[in-house]
């Protein structure tokens, strides 16, 4: 079975990566310091990982507030849903908010406009 997670937790992780990506990046310029020209190249490409993690970083505070806060119904804390389902932030119980959804086997594929 396919594991899913909270979409705002997904991008969170992904931002998260893209700095380390971009921290590994700028470090692999150090072996390349005899070429001029490759460490300026290591230097941007990193450079423009983390600024791109930072513009994921805005987009999730975007979506954060188009988010529903919701209470989940297994841990009892507050979670943010996005889309017609999606699953809580701390113990990945599916969560909906399509009341024909309700009872459903948990699937992304309700996310998507033909469905
Ligand atoms: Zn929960």
């Amino acid at each position: 079975m396919k594991k899913y997670k909270n979409k705002i937790n997904r991008i969170r992780s992904f931002a998260l990566s893209l700095i380390f990506i971009g921290f590994v990046i700028m470090y692999g310029a150090i072996f390349f310091r005899e070429n001029q020209i490759l460490v300026i190249l290591f230097m941007s490409l990193g450079l423009i990982c983390i600024i791109g993690s930072t513009a994921v970083y805005g987009w999730i505070g975007l979506l954060s507030t188009r988010a529903v806060q919701v209470v989940c119904p297994n841990c009892q804390r507050h979670t943010k849903v996005l889309g017609r389902v999606d699953m809580c932030m701390y113990c990945n119980e599916p969560l909906t908010l399509d009341p024909a959804l309700e009872g459903k086997e948990f699937s992304e594929s309700y996310n998507s406009k033909r469905n």
